[in-house]
C-alpha cells in the first residue's frame, strides 16, 4: 500500500507559500493508518524504547498508537501553559520570532531509552528542540522518526549535530 496516496496537499495553509502535507485522509483509513503505525513500529523495534515521545499535536496521533503497539509508555512534549505540573521548555526559532515546547519535568524514570515522534520534519526545529527537551529530562534519544519528510527543508542536516539517527517513513 501506497501511504502518499493518503495524504492531501493543501496549498497556502496555514499561511502564504506553505503547501501543507494533511495527514487526515491517512487517518480516517483503517488500513493505512494501522499500515503506517506497523511501519513506525518496524523501525523502533531495533532499539527497545522505554518510552514514545510524541510532539503536539498530530505526533500524540501517531505517537500514543505507536506505544501501544509497541507496549512501550508515551510521553507528550506540548506548547506553552498546556501541561499541569512542573515543566521544562525549550526555546525553537521560527521563519520569524520564536516559539517554545514543554515537558513535565519528572517526565523520564532514570534509565529512560526514548524515541521521538512527530508527523512531519521541515525545517528541524521542532524536532531539534524536542530531542533537546528529552536529554535535559534525563532520558537517552535513540532515534527521531517521523511519518513525513520534507527534504529540500533540510531539517535531517540541522539534526545532523545531535547524533540521533533520523527516520522519515515518506520523503518529499
Ligand atoms: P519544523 O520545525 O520546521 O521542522 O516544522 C515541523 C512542525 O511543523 C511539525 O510539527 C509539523 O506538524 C509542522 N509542519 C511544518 N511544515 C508542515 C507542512 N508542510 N505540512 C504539515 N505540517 C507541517
Amino acid at each position: 500500500m501506497d501511504l502518499t496516496a493518503y495524504l492531501r496537499d493543501i496549498p497556502d495553509f496555514p499561511k502564504p507559500g506553505i503547501l501543507f502535507k494533511d495527514i487526515s485522509p491517512l487517518l480516517a483509513d483503517p488500513a493505512a493508518f494501522s499500515q503506517c503505525i506497523d511501519q513506525l513500529a518496524e523501525h523502533c523495534t531495533a532499539y527497545g524504547p522505554t518510552a514514545i515521545v510524541g510532539i503536539e499535536s498530530r505526533g500524540f496521533i501517531f505517537g500514543a498508537a505507536l506505544a501501544k503497539t509497541l507496549g512501550c509508555g508515551f510521553v507528550p512534549i506540548r506548547k506553552p501553559g498546556k501541561l499541569p505540573a512542573e515543566t521544562i521548555s525549550r526555546d525553537y526559532q521560527l521563519e520569524y520570532g520564536t516559539d517554545s515546547l514543554e515537558m513535565h519535568k519528572d517526565a523520564f524514570k532514570p534509565g529512560s531509552q526514548v524515541i521521538v515522534l512527530d508527523d512531519v520534519l521541515a525545517t528541524g526545529g521542532t524536532l531539534e528542540a524536542a530531542i533537546g527537551l528529552c536529554a535535559d529530562g534525563g532520558a537517552e534519544v535513540l532515534a527521531a522518526l517521523c511519518v513525513i519528510e520534507l527534504d529540500f527543508l533540510n531539517g535531517a542536516k540541522r539534526l545532523a549535530p545531535l547524533n540521533v539517527p533520523v527516520v522519515s517513513l515518506l520523503h518529499f
